[in-house]
């Protein structure tokens, strides 16, 4: 008989808790999996999955505008958001079943309840007001949207959390934060009629990626008249007494709008867990420290996803905790890489990537070629849409590796997961070169650019 009650408790039912938690059951051990709030996590529950869901709703007035120059003629539309919410909130239901369902058939015990450290192998139930022991204890809880305290009046703004239950469709939205849900949801809400205004502190959207991503990216939503204000922050909130918002930008303009959403990044969930009593050492943000194997300092603790803020993504989470049971439970260590992970912005168009932006690429090698192409896809030729693709491949001239590849336009996201496997697989240009073309595709132009558009020797733009 072991000393431990369990050999796992994972503390979190997100994607990177549930994943470790099934895979680890299945194997026939004994495995306690605790979620305070629904099975899913943040990606199931309120982030990719609703999201995807209203980015497909968003997009269809520009599919029902583009229908008629291919000879279409589409009668009134209306569009009643209440119908998204409770369709989309049916699907998400059925996935906590599937996430619930897979850990109970592997054999997990699922905990309904906030559970907290006590110490390095002791958590408390807090629902049921009783502790149990475990060989390892597996951190998991993720991190929720950031809040502004700072900001006077931040209390009537929402986040993403809510806008995914938001009773009535606002007619105005201004949106703070220039990162990848800032970004997303301006299109979402554009698209649905709202009328839109991200305001970001930067000098460009989507700091972290490619300039020619950022700089078509808002050129393509100013077009569809979302509203971009840069250089500027929010200082103070009012709410009037017809309820809308009043807010005081730091370049000394005033929107009223119906609805303010803060986007502006998200804190690892690690307050009030315990982690003091257990002796687990965590960074500034209250994030959990962890080494490459994501075991923390403490042994038989470890710590995946989000709440370790390396890559706050949802199949790096999954990937980590996969490392995790290959190291822990397969004797075969296994640490998570960090490195060339293809992700995509569900924007309108979207933005797919993987490697390095041509700036990042400019300080680790010396010469670089940069292959870009923008053009028209051939859906907007009959559409008359005005909208732009931009292509973008970014080698080192030394090796000849594709280090990079930047994509701007309808399905780049989809496109990036193939480009991810070449870029991962340090593939080269010439192989790009000897790769058929998909003809007529928009996807045939990163396998036919043959010609650098133009070289960055030591950082500077050359020919
Ligand atoms: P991001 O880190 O992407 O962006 C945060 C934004 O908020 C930045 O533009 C940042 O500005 C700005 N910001 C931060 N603090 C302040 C402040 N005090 N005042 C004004 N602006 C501020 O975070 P998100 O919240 O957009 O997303 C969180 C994470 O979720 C992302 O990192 C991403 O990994 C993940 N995610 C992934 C998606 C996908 O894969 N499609 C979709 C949605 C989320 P600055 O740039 O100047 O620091």
């Amino acid at each position: 008989m072991s000393e431990y009650d369990y050999d796992l408790f994972v503390i979190g039912g997100g994607s990177g808790g549930v994943r470790a938690g099934r895979l680890v059951a299945s194997m026939g051990k004994r495995v306690a999996i605790a979620e305070e709030y629904r099975f899913g996590g943040t990606c199931v529950i309120r982030g990719c999955v609703p999201k995807k869901l209203f980015v497909y709703a968003s997009q269809f007035p520009e599919h029902f505008e583009d229908a008629a120059g291919y000879g279409w003629t589409v009668g009134e539309t209306t569009f009643d958001w209440k119908t998204l919410i409770a369709n989309k909130d049916r699907e998400i239901t059925r996935l906590e079943g599937l996430y619930r369902g897979g850990l109970e058939r592997a054999g997990a015990d699922i905990i309904e309840s906030r559970a907290v450290l006590v110490d390095k192998h002791t958590v408390r139930i807090v629902a049921q007001d009783r502790t149990v022991t475990a060989r390892h204890i597996l951190i998991a809880t993720g991190g929720r949207p950031s809040e502004h305290p700072a900001l006077p009046g931040s209390e009537h703004a929402i986040s993403s959390n809510e806008a995914f239950h938001l009773e009535t469709l606002p007619k105005s939205i201004v949106i703070a934060g220039g990162g990848y849900i800032a970004v997303e949801f301006a299109n979402i809400f554009h698209g649905l009629g709202v009328e839109t205004t991200l305001v970001y502190r930067g000098k460009e959207i989507l700091g972290r990626f490619d300039m020619d991503m950022r700089r078509g990216l808002h050129a393509a939503m100013e077009a569809k008249g979302m509203r971009i204000v840069l250089h500027t922050i929010a200082h103070e909130i009012e709410k009037q007494p017809d309820g809308r918002l009043a807010i005081k930008l730091s370049n000394d303009e005033t929107i009223v709008t119906d609805q303010l959403m803060l986007a502006i990044g998200r804190t690892p969930n690690t307050e009030s867990l315990g982690l003091e009593a257990a002796g687990v050492e965590m960074g500034p943000k209250g994030e959990i420290i962890v080494d490459a194997f994501s075991r923390t300092n403490v042994e038989s603790i470890y710590a995946i996803g989000d709440v370790t803020d390396r890559v706050q993504l949802t199949p790096v989470a999954i990937h980590e905790a996969m490392c995790f049971v290959d190291t822990v439970y397969r004797d075969k260590p296994n640490s998570p890489d960090h490195d060339a992970i293809a992700t995509a912005v569900f924007s309108q168009p979207e933005i797919g990537t993987v490697g390095l932006s041509e700036d990042d690429a400019a300080k680790r090698y010396d010469e670089l070629e940069i292959y870009r192409a923008e053009f028209r896809p051939m859906r907007h030729t009959l559409s008359g849409r005005q909208e732009k693709m931009i292509m973008k491949l970014v080698v080192d001239a030394g090796s000849r590796r594709v280090v990079g590849a930047h994509i701007l336009g309808v399905d780049a996201g989809e496109m990036a997961q193939l480009l991810g496997i070449a870029v991962k697989a340090k593939l080269t240009k010439d192989d790009f070169d000897q790769t058929m073309a998909v003809h007529p595709t928009a996807a045939e132009e990163l396998v036919t650019m043959y010609h650098p558009s133009y070289r960055v020797k030591n950082g500077e733009r050359v020919g």
